[in-house]
């Protein structure tokens, strides 16, 4: 009976994505092994994990306390090990949950060996969607993914006429700080920021609802998972997130994906594929729902989604460097360093310091993001000595 199991590499496996991937392993034992895990210095959990899946093969980005990994597993550390990881000759999924900049290699090896990729790292899309989207075609391998919206047009999509399709539309939770008001939005405390209304995820993801960058990443993994142009993305903000997507059609009406707003569905979906899925994680009830609401965004409330938008519609290696300014931007703001309306700033400064340039290959990208880490961490050394 086991024999059928999908053997699974999970990069992040101790981030929120990553636990949730396991979560989908534990309900489902006969469906799944875990073969290899990676962690970036989280010791003590993934030591955890290792133990009570099995895992004979882990990797630590953060080698410094590689000893406190218990014998019999094998231990690979540093960045590299986590490209051994995604080309696992044991896998046959790889589930990329690594948060920034950092997906994007382990992206690009899961795909060149050949694996199904469950991807959850928007990085890897923002910065190199077209390179990605090119090696998915080249290998033909098979590319879900994880993250809530494209989960839901993925499936929204399937078997419409893509001549009947007008534009594909995300929803968007408005994140923690809907509702301040916006004369106090720049100076958003961390505990307020981390505080999201309707998901439970890492921190990364929640500072970059609030300011809506993450919508922005969005529209830019939409845009090349589907192959639509910008101008056929829109953006709804909808309070109760249980619309995930819909898809607008020609004739002017919709279709839509509803669900609870639970990251295991569409991490479950996504390990799953192309089986179908059970119910594990908590089954929407139309009846139970109440009133579902959109309304427009209103943009000036949120600064660094056009920022980083606009970037990613110039191209080349622009979003790579407003992505990598953003993840030192949020980074320094978690820490204290630079209030949240600074973040903003550090995107806008790094976009301005560091010029683009063709994104021809994946090396060209990871030059792009040293540069922007380098001008960007600079930008928020000038904001944190400007505080002091
Ligand atoms: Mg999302």
């Amino acid at each position: 009976m086991s024999t059928s199991r999908k053997r699974v590499a999970i990069l992040g496996s101790t981030g929120s994505i990553g636990r949730g991937a396991l979560a989908v392993v534990e309900a489902h034992p006969d469906s799944f092994e875990v073969v290899s895990l990676s962690a970036r210095g989280n010791v003590e959990l993934l030591a955890s994990q290792a133990a009570r899946f099995g895992v004979k093969r882990v990797a630590l980005v953060d080698g410094s306390r590689r000893g406190d990994i218990p014998l019999g597993i094998d231990v690979a550390v540093g960045p590299e090990a986590l490209l051994e990881i995604a080309s696992d000759p044991e896998a046959d999924l790889v589930v990329n949950a690594l948060v920034g900049a950092a997906g994007l290699a382990p992206t690009f090896a899961a795909i060149r060996a050949g694996k199904r990729l469950a991807l959850a790292n928007k990085e890897s899309l923002v910065m190199a969607g077209s390179l990605v989207m090119r090696e998915v075609a080249r290998t033909g391998a098979a590319l879900i993914p994880i993250d809530s919206e494209h989960s839901s047009l993925f499936r929204c999509l399937r078997g419409v006429p893509p001549a009947e399709v007008a534009a594909v539309v995300l929803t968007a939770s408005g994140g923690p700080l809907r509702d301040v008001p916006e004369s106090e939005i720049g100076a958003a405390r961390v505990a307020d920021v981390l505080r999201h209304p309707t998901w439970s995820m890492g921190e990364k993801v929640t500072v970059d609802s609030a300011t809506l960058v993450n919508k922005a990443m969005e529209v830019v993994e939409a845009r090349w998972l589907f192959d639509v142009p910008f101008d056929s993305i829109e953006v709804v903000i909808h309070r109760e997130s249980i619309v995930h997507s819909l898809v607008r059609l020609t004739d002017g009406t919709f279709l839509a994906h509803l669900g609870v707003p639970d990251m295991r569905v569409p991490i479950q979906y996504a390990m799953f594929h192309p089986e179908p899925a059970g119910v594990s994680f908590g089954e929407c009830a139309p009846e139970r729902l109440g009133a579902l609401h959109f309304e427009p965004l209103v943009h000036r409330r949120y600064p660094c989604f056009d920022l980083v938008l606009d970037a990613a519609k110039r191209g080349g290696t622009s979003p790579a460097i407003a992505a990598t300014a953003d993840e030192v931007a949020v980074a320094a703001f978690v820490k204290g360093e630079i209030p949240f309306g600074g973040i903003a700033g550090v995107i806008e400064e790094t976009l301005r310091a560091v010029p683009g340039g063709a994104a021809s290959d994946l090396d060209a990208v990871l030059t792009a993001e040293a540069a922007a880490r380098d001008a960007a961490l600079a930008s928020v050394g000038r904001l944190h000595a400007g505080r002091n």
